[in-house]
């Protein structure tokens, strides 16, 4: 593990893309009065905020504290400032996490940030870990990489598909990472490389089991080369793929199970007569059985979670096969 003392001694190479972005200049001035022991602060900070919009299926809490940092070096500062035993969440796009309806203890940091940055540094892809990554998939469908394509239709961030090492259509984020910037509790960054983790399906642990610590700020991706054009038709057949098999007209998760050992959970829970099956505002998708949709907007996410709750025990009751979540559930319940 490299040790990156100053703390900006990483970050975006030279003549990266970025834009400035995060937290407004506007909303910053606002809401800093909210916490007065933090100080020097260029993000947005407010407390008891709604925490619906940054989550695909548009239902949820509050957090107590929601901190949208301006860039790397702010987040930094504010985790130095804050609480040894505050209780720190992330947040990416929020498009594998429900929230529950009491909201979430403690500080949220959200770090989906549409202005960061992406390069070509050293024959590596670097890019901040706020970025989507669609637009990772692009950039580099652009500068001729193979391989990323998969990326293009995972609406989440780069950090998010780091944490969950998110992969489709025989594409996985870890596979092509080089290294990673970590952002420590203590607001120190370091660089890891893959060897520093455990990497398996949809998991990203340290090796003594423990969840991955620190926050995701930037990853370096060494993909192999490729050419524009059949990178961008790849882009547009997987996207033709997903309209034609997704719900993404209505808010939803993904897939909200992860699929067992040489088996499918849509397949399953399918067979188990579950599709269209509703709870409150929450429904099954009649169109990908592992999709749980919010369609009218009206679902909380009590209703959400007990109909997950309902078809992972029906499909254990008629199966005998235990599906196990992929969403990640936060918060309190009401
Ligand atoms: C329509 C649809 C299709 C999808 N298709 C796929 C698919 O094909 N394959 C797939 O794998 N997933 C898929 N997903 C699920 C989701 O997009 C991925 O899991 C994605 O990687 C989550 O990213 P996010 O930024 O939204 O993470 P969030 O939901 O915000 O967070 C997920 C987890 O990552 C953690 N996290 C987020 N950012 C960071 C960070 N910077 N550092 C450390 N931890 C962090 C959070 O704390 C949380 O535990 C799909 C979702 C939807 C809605």
């Amino acid at each position: 593990m490299m040790m990156h003392e100053p703390m900006s001694a990483a970050g975006p190479p030279q003549g990266a893309n970025s834009a400035p972005s995060g937290g407004s200049a506007a909303a910053t001035a606002a809401s800093v009065g909210v916490h007065s022991h933090f100080s020097g602060l260029r993000g947005a900070l407010a407390e008891q905020k709604s925490l619906a919009k940054y989550t695909s299926w548009r239902t949820g809490g509050c957090g107590d504290t929601v901190y949208l940092p301006a860039d790397r070096d702010d987040l930094a500062g504010f985790l130095r400032q804050l609480p040894p035993g505050e209780p720190l969440t992330a947040l990416g796009l929020g498009s594998n996490t429900l929230v529950r309806d009491g909201g979430v203890r403690g500080t949220v940091v959200i770090l989906h940030d549409p202005g960061a940055a992406l390069a070509i540094a050293d024959g590596l892809v670097y890019v901040d870990a706020g970025v989507a990554c669609p637009k990772l998939a692009r950039f580099a469908a652009l500068h001729a990489c193979a391989e990323a394509e998969f990326l293009a239709g995972v609406p989440g961030t780069v950090g998010g598909a780091l944490a969950m090492n998110a992969g489709c259509y025989g594409g996985e984020t870890w596979r092509y990472v080089a290294r990673v910037e970590v952002l420590q509790r203590d607001g120190r960054f370091v660089v890891r490389t893959p060897s520093d983790y455990a990497i398996g399906y949809r998991s990203v642990r340290r090796h003594d089991g423990a969840p991955a610590d620190g926050l995701f700020t930037a990853a370096w991706f060494r993909f192999p080369p490729g050419n524009i054009a059949s990178a961008r038709a790849r882009i547009k057949e997987l996207l033709a793929r997903r309209i034609a098999t997704q719900p993404l007209g209505v808010p939803n998760a993904g897939s909200v199970f992860r699929n067992p050992d040489g088996d499918h959970a849509a397949r399953l829970i399918e067979s188990c007569g579950l599709k269209g099956h509703a709870i409150g505002g929450a429904s099954v998708s009649e169109m990908h059985a592992n999709f749980i949709v919010n369609p009218a907007g009206l679902a909380s996410a009590a209703d959400i979670e007990a109909l997950i709750v309902h078809v992972r025990s029906t499909v254990r009751d008629k199966t005998g096969i235990d599906l196990e979540p992929e969403v990640r559930i936060i918060g309190e319940r009401v």
